[in-house]
């Protein structure tokens, strides 16, 4: 069936979800929406909940993650640690071959997850992260750790499959894997966007979108404002592939991207390059101080929406 502008295209709760530590303290780790009077576990200290019905619900994977927490406290590991531990709980657990319970249309596991195990190799970067979580697995999970290999794959798989959760003024929250919307392809146009409702992650359409099966949807993994060849790095650098396009394969975006309408005669575009805004095309007139602060400005402030954008792995994470 046809989607529309707006239109819900799939939802889908996460496989595994994870706070930023900076979020522990203030949101709900099970629903991760942020409350007064929230709960600490009993047994850990570490995780806080909203109700009762929102630790039972996390039960089934915390239960193992508090007993290991308890052993490490009061050195709880960093985000990305706390993820793949609790992928880690998933694959013991015998579950990654379990189809996708929020979407039984797409018939996806997490087994079905790109690695892009060879590139990831090649980069010294993710593999020094690799060896960092590897030292901290060891100390937190000890003996009952799956072997290296197994891990590494998960790895590869959480590096580049995580989603950024976000609250409603698009701040992030912490992160999530979603098994059917990682299926979801990049496009610098995109035709879909990705927002949360809590840890709810709705796939919504930006157009008419007549069959909206996977290979006919795109969302944009990246900042849509950046140009072309900063896109194509930053898509490069995580997630492993050259974006192809038509925004990508049209130089003259960009130009226009960089470039502000003349106030003095409305007619001409002034250019921007590395030292500046060149003058405008038509009468030749220069930018302002005042256009300058007013694009300065409008810049700060697109530059928050960021919806939908995957996860940035970085050392702190
Ligand atoms: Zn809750
Ligand atoms: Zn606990
Ligand atoms: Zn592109
Ligand atoms: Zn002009």
């Amino acid at each position: 069936m046809a989607t529309q502008l707006g239109d819900i295209i799939v939802s889908a709760k996460p496989y595994v979800h994870t706070l930023s530590q900076s979020n522990r303290t203030v949101n709900c780790s099970s629903c991760v929406k942020s409350c007064g009077g929230l709960k600490k576990c009993s047994k850990c200290g570490v995780l806080k909940y909203c109700s009762v019905s929102c630790q039972r619900e996390d039960w089934s994977v915390h239960k193992e993650e508090c007993s290991y927490l308890q052993h490490v406290s009061p050195n709880i590991p960093v985000d990305s640690v706390m993820l793949m531990l609790r992928l880690i709980i998933k694959h013991k657990q015998r579950d990654f071959g379990k189809p996708d319970k929020s979407n039984e249309t797409w018939k996806r596991s997490f087994l079905d997850f790109k690695t892009h195990k060879k590139e990831i190799e090649q980069d010294p970067e993710r593999m020094s992260q690799f060896s960092q979580i590897m030292f901290t697995l060891q100390k937190v999970v000890g003996n009952s750790l799956p072997p290296a290999t197994e891990i590494f794959d998960i790895f590869c798989k959480m590096a580049v499959n995580s989603f950024t959760i976000c609250d409603g003024e698009l701040n992030p929250v912490g992160v999530g894997i979603y098994i059917s919307p990682s299926l979801i392809d990049h496009s610098c146009v995109p035709n879909a966007v990705v927002t949360f409702c809590g840890k709810t992650l709705y796939l919504r359409a930006l157009e008419e979108i007549k069959d909206p099966t996977p290979e006919n949807i795109r969302i944009s993994y990246i900042d849509q404002l950046a140009l072309t060849s900063d896109r194509q790095d930053q898509l490069y650098k995580q997630y492993y592939f050259t974006c192809v396009c038509t925004r990508c394969s049209d130089g003259e975006k960009d130009k226009k991207m960089r470039s502000v309408k003349c106030q003095n005669c409305s007619l001409g575009n002034m250019e921007k390059d590395e030292n500046g805004f060149l003058p405008c095309k038509e009468c030749g007139c220069s930018v302002n101080s005042t256009d300058l602060s007013r694009i300065n400005k409008y810049e700060n402030y697109i530059c928050r929406f960021k919806v939908g954008e995957r996860l940035k792995i970085t050392e702190s994470f």
